[in-house]
């Protein structure tokens, strides 16, 4: 039977939404036609007594037990074999509260594995009350065509019934399932697969089996078959559990693997000093961006820059402070641009810029404010004494299509920038 398996997505709501007041409402309603059911007759009415009843309760739990997390169905498990076992034997009513107390009682063991209260009572009480009307509804529709309690051959005539019994039990539970997943806005079609409808109707039938030994009163038969089907329970659960731990690793291990590409892909695109893409990210992302802007008409700047005498900075302190000024030139050039801008280390103490949507007159403003931000920035932190200038080539990709066309006329003039005296901006 699928369940509610106790862990969902919904543990962290609020405490009074709808599927756990339906659930609530649908364990009491359970108990009312229990009793009902048994205000003529009584409870344990037939040939069996307590003995039986506890018999069905200790197998109803075994069977709810022997069950296994599936990774699109919730809880899986053979508790059909009770239920249907349970029907044939001790009848529709004494059935629907043994198991139905099987079902109440078995969530509760989860909340020590910290499964929060709320989910623990929405399972219990949804779990207990759906099986009380699927085992009540199965059960009374077969005794009222004329299915015999308890059980005793398996004709033809009987075999239609028992069929008529597992089927119905399964539209109702399917009927239940899928209302309580439409209130938790799940997909309520997930109630309908092969695997799950294979458990069901191999659990009925093999409870039938049972239900027949049993009320033969060959003992020997009885516990044989049982201990055979318990077995097959407790591999196949063995066996899904195995497969459930198999997918979960495959899951994590998925999961390294996607931070570790990812992590890779980082290395291979950014500079590990200054943290910016490097050149080959940039003329990647160059050669999209212009032929973007040539299809679109659109106008973009590019911008070269280059710290003066940067040489003289590794010389006269260390490379170390070095790389610390490049990683703050880096920083001020970052912080001084939009989010659109692109900004990259290019080479040593090169830097490239590229500006979407922006005109050479535009690009000449944020360059000069860029320039005067290097300019201005206190080095005081990391030596004293120190004077950092920028110098900027700047291009407009309406002078080209081509990326390295674009770039070679930012270098012609960030080159010239140079030679004019550093710590400027030539744009034209
Ligand atoms: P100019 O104003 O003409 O650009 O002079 P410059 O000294 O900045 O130019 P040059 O190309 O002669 O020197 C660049 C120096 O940058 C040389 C190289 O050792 C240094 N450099 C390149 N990459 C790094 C780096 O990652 N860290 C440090 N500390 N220095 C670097
Ligand atoms: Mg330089
Ligand atoms: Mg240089």
């Amino acid at each position: 039977m699928k369940k509610l398996a106790p862990t969902t997505s919904t543990d962290n709501r609020r405490l009074w939404q709808p599927d756990l007041v339906y659930s609530i409402l649908l364990l009491i309603g359970g108990v009312a036609a229990i009793a009902v059911s048994a205000a003529d007759s009584g409870l344990l009415a037939g040939e069996y007594s307590w003995g039986t009843a506890g018999f069905f309760l200790v197998f109803g739990l075994f069977s709810i037990a022997t069950g296994f997390p599936h990774p699109m169905f919730g809880h899986v498990s053979f508790d059909r074999v009770a239920q249907v076992c349970s029907i044939l034997v001790l009848g529709p009513v004494d059935a629907a509260w043994v198991n139905g107390l099987a079902s109440l009682i078995y969530p509760w063991h989860r909340l020590r594995l910290g499964v929060p209260l709320r989910t623990v009572v929405m399972a219990a009480c949804h779990n207990a009350g759906l099986m009380v009307f699927v085992i009540l509804g199965g059960g009374l529709l077969y005794q009222y065509l004329g299915g015999a309690v308890p059980v005793r051959v398996l004709d033809l005539n009987a075999g239609l019934l028992l069929l008529v019994l597992i089927i119905g039990m399964q539209a109702i539970n399917d009927l239940g399932m899928m209302f309580i997943l439409y209130l938790r806005h799940s997909d309520p079609r997930m109630v309908f697969n092969r695997f799950t409808a294979i458990v069901e109707y191999v659990s009925g039938a093999a409870g039938v089996v049972l239900a027949i030994a049993f009320t033969n009163q060959s003992l020997p038969y009885f516990t044989l078959l049982l201990l055979v089907f318990a077995a097959g329970m407790l591999v196949i659960m063995q066996y899904a559990l195995m497969r459930y731990r198999l997918e979960i690793i495959v899951e994590e291990r998925t999961e390294e693997l996607k931070v570790q590409a990812e992590k890779f892909e980082r290395q291979a695109t950014h500079d590990k000093l200054t943290r910016l893409p490097n050149r080959r990210y940039a003329d990647t992302y160059l050669e999209q961006q212009i032929n973007l802007a040539q299809r679109t008409g659109r106008t973009d700047s590019l911008a070269l820059a280059d710290v003066d005498h940067f040489k003289r900075i590794n010389d006269g302190h260390s490379h170390a402070i070095g790389d610390k000024v490049l990683v703050r030139v880096a920083q001020v050039l970052s912080e001084g641009c939009r989010n659109s801008d692109f900004v990259a280390r290019y080479g040593g103490e090169e830097f490239l810029l590229y500006l979407p949507d922006t005109s050479a007159d535009r690009g000449l403003q944020v360059c000069s404010q860029l320039r005067r931000a290097v300019q201005d920035t206190d080095w005081s932190d990391i030596v004293t004494g120190l004077n950092v200038t920028i110098s900027f080539g700047l291009a407009e990709t309406r002078d080209s299509s081509r990326a390295r066309t674009v770039i070679n006329e930012a270098d012609k003039r960030l080159y010239r920038a140079k030679r004019e005296g550093r710590n400027r901006v030539v744009a034209a």
